[in-house]
């Protein structure tokens, strides 16, 4: 692997099956003998969420299974693209699931299929052996009892999308167009400090689930929750004290949600 740490990000609708991609990578690097990290945060799909799978290769000890910025970002549904824009830089390679989504039914293959074909599409560009992949995923869907034809058209869909990876330059341009479609507006709430080196904390509502784990992390306790404003769920979002907050990260780095950024201006 020219990367000493490759780091993945897939985002997609709860049920995509963006975790079982993240499942089978993790487990076909494990058994290629890299070393591999694979986080979940399945946000609050239940209320039509987005769901994440960080993912991390490496031949080297992984330090930390979350990151900031991706050097392959998935996204499988519009909705994605607002939660996970700002993990991709210049670097980043952006695969655009969106604009492969009807692909599996042209080919007469199930919907539910469309995560492998992404896998097959995605398995381009990895460091792993496509057969390998291949037959971690028929073990784990044999695990599961799935019946035989939808197997054989889960196997199908990532020989698809290893055929459609050589025109994803094509499809990749048009992440960057896709229409962002949240209808409900949330505003996001943008604190700065005044003093140097500038503290900036902007929390989402839309995807703060009110759990207080942010809160409870904070070691100044510049945290705590709204008297007025509310989230996702109907509960008190975080607020900031930002001549308390002192840059450090920790409530970015432990917020299941993605709700939290942090940026602290370069001293
Ligand atoms: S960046 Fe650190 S100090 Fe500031 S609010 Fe977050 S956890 Fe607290
Ligand atoms: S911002 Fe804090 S309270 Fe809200 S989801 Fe994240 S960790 Fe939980």
């Amino acid at each position: 692997m020219k990367e000493d740490n490759l780091k993945i990000l897939l985002a997609g609708e709860g049920g995509q099956g963006v975790q079982v991609i993240a499942e089978i990578l993790n487990n076909t690097a494990y058994k290629a003998g890299l070393e591999s990290i694979y986080i979940p945060n399945y946000g609050v799909e239940q209320r039509g969420g987005v769901s994440l799978a960080y993912l991390q290769l490496s031949k080297n000890p992984i330090a930390y299974p979350k990151f900031k910025i991706a050097d392959i970002l998935v996204v499988l549904c519009e909705r994605a693209i607002n939660r996970v824009k700002n993990y991709s830089n210049r670097k980043t390679k952006i695969i655009n699931g969106i604009g492969f989504v009807e692909k599996v039914e042209e080919h007469n293959l199930s919907p539910r299929t469309y995560n492998m074909m992404i896998l097959g599409l995605l398995t381009e560009f990895l460091p792993l052996d496509n057969g390998l992949v291949l037959k971690t995923m028929e073990e784990k869907f044999k695990k599961k009892n799935i019946p035989a034809e939808l197997l054989n058209q889960n196997k199908q869909a990532f020989l698809l999308g290893r055929g459609l990876a050589v025109r994803l330059p094509r499809y990749a341009k048009k992440l960057a167009s896709v229409p962002i479609k949240d209808h409900r507006k949330w505003p996001t709430f943008v604190k700065t400090s005044s003093d140097k080196p500038k503290i900036t904390i902007k929390i989402n509502p839309q995807y703060c689930k009110s759990c207080g784990i942010c809160i409870y992390k904070c070691p100044t306790n510049a945290l705590h929750f709204s008297e007025k404003i509310t989230g996702i769920y109907g509960a008190p979002i975080t607020e900031v004290d930002i001549k308390k907050c002192i840059g450090c990260g920790m409530c970015e780095s432990v917020c299941p949600d993605t709700a939290i950024e942090v940026e602290k201006e370069k001293s």
